[in-house]
């Protein structure tokens, strides 16, 4: 057993499952490699913003009592999960890699927690992120910035980049990120893993800190298909406490990928392949194309005419958002506050001078410009309306197309620092994935292929409404047919 444990970090989730229920190994042992390579690992990756050895080891024990006692609650019971650092833990930090909320501990648990708590898994680490999810690099933290394990010069993107990093180091067989624009589709592509973004509504809200409440969305992280189906088969549900949670049946996803299997009708949308994109993501992506259509499956050019909006549509919508939702950060209640403060008006602006970096502060001055009097017209109302319009082109596409197939990102992880300094720079790297958070969309990104350069290259494929099942399949056949998952940075 003791050997076992050298591999165990690179395993998919199914497998340490299936190691769990046949009693080859006990979740303590796997939990201790995860600590192990963590602890090797973490100085040069820094996709950890904390952990808690003790309690991870804890749970893990108690789990281990209940496969002993034959009463597993999931199949993922044993399995250590991390969460990106927005999302509540009761007892836990959630920092949302801000210094305003540096010293808050969670005194709840968001929805997302108390369906993994039920499910049995063993709450691992709490990731790094972009401050307030705010940014494509993970370079936004106030804390560190996180390191792309398959170059360590290089970002993991953003704004879940450790929780792209960490399952790519292998610290954590399974992670959860979030996704406003491409926060989880973004990373998963710059490091070779899969993530997803499911239906707005599928995955309830509460308690994930609050950016952009009519674009975030919770989803997983994993070295496969399969594993995110299992996964998101968990975390999926009604949530009365989210008003925007969707009553609908929960399938078993990981059935689903077996029982579905086309051929389907491919939609490839034009405007994604134009100007911008690296050659070498445009190949992969070509050749991804090209063995769906050897599998049988029709392909059919499309057309988002409106994608060019996305970008603008998306700074004013997420902007004017998040300076509503981030007014509750203080100084008076539960953040960080100024120690020099002579009145009730200093302790507001000391403490959120103090407290939020140059990024968070950009989009609250945006967000609070176009909702103002005046400008709420011209600037709010016509995104909203322009955000419809985004929304019909996918509707259109979808009449005549089961999925639509795009790269997820114009170019492969870009060097730290080579963009920080210019924010129009850095809101290009979401060009493909922000118009999907728009139209409330499923979409995923899943590995196709490495540059010259050995970096990894990722497809995205976009689903209809709610169809997660069926998406997840479409994914499935391509994973299947190739290996890139098997392949792992070496560190
Ligand atoms: N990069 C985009 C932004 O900075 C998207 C972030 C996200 O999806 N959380 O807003």
């Amino acid at each position: 057993m003791t050997t076992m444990t050298e591999h165990l970090f690179y395993k998919t989730a199914t497998e340490l499952s299936a190691l769990l229920e046949k009693k080859e190994i006990t979740s303590v042992e796997l939990t201790k490699a995860f600590i192990e390579r963590t602890k090797a690992t973490d100085d040069s990756v820094k996709a950890f913003l904390s952990y808690d050895e003790a309690d991870a080891l804890a749970q893990a024990e108690a789990s281990d009592k209940r496969r002993a006692e034959g009463k597993p609650l999931s199949a993922l019971d044993g399995v250590p999960v991390s969460l990106k650092d927005n999302m509540a833990v009761t007892g836990q930090p959630h920092t949302c890699a801000s210094k305003i909320l540096e010293h808050y501990v969670s005194p709840y648990d968001a929805h997302i927690t108390e369906q993994l708590k039920k499910a049995g898994v063993v709450l691992w680490g709490r990731l790094n992120l972009d401050e307030f999810a705010m940014g494509s690099s993970t370079e936004n933290s106030a804390f560190q910035t996180t390191a792309n394990p398959w170059d360590l010069e290089r970002i993991p993107g953003g704004s879940s980049g450790g929780s792209a990093a960490s399952l790519a180091a292998g610290q954590t067989p399974l992670s959860l990120g979030s996704d406003t624009g491409g926060s989880i589709r973004q990373p998963a592509s710059l490091c070779g893993i899969v993530g997803m973004k499911p239906t707005y509504g599928l995955i309830s809200r509460y308690g994930l800190a609050a950016f952009a409440s009519s674009l975030d969305q919770i989803g997983p992280f994993a070295h496969t298909i399969k594993d995110v189906a299992l996964l998101l088969g968990i975390i999926a549900g009604h949530d009365r406490r989210d008003s925007t949670s969707y009553k609908t049946e929960i399938p078993n996803y990981v059935e689903a990928l077996e029982s579905k299997k086309g051929p389907w009708t491919i939609g490839v949308p034009k405007e994604y392949f134009g100007e911008g994109l690296d050659p070498e993501v445009k190949a992969s992506v070509e050749k991804a194309i090209a063995f769906y259509k050897d599998q049988g499956c029709t392909i059919k050019e499309v057309s988002i005419p409106k994608l060019d909006l996305a970008l603008p549509t998306y700074y004013i919508i997420a902007t004017a958002e998040a300076s509503s939702n981030l007014a509750r950060y203080d100084g008076i209640r539960y953040t960080h506050r100024s120690e020099d403060t002579k009145n009730a008006i200093d302790v507001y602006f000391k403490s959120r001078e103090e407290g939020f970096s140059e990024e968070v502060k950009r989009r609250i001055i945006l967000g609070t410009y176009v909702l103002s009097s005046g400008y709420y017209d011209a600037y709010y109302l016509k995104a909203q309306k322009v955000r419809t319009l985004i929304r019909e082109d996918f509707m259109k596409a979808f009449e005549s197309c089961d999925v639509l197939i795009t790269p997820t990102t114009p170019t492969t992880a870009f060097k730290r620092g080579e963009k920080s300094a210019d924010p129009l720079q850095m809101y290009l790297s979401d060009i493909y994935t922000i118009s999907v958070n728009l139209s409330g969309l499923p979409g995923l990104s899943l590995p196709c292929g490495y540059s010259s350069e050995g970096l990894p290259i990722g497809l995205q494929l976009i689903g209809k409404p709610y169809e997660e099942a069926e998406l997840l399949s479409i994914a499935h056949a391509f994973e299947s047919a190739h290996d890139y998952s098997a392949k792992h940075p070496e560190l």
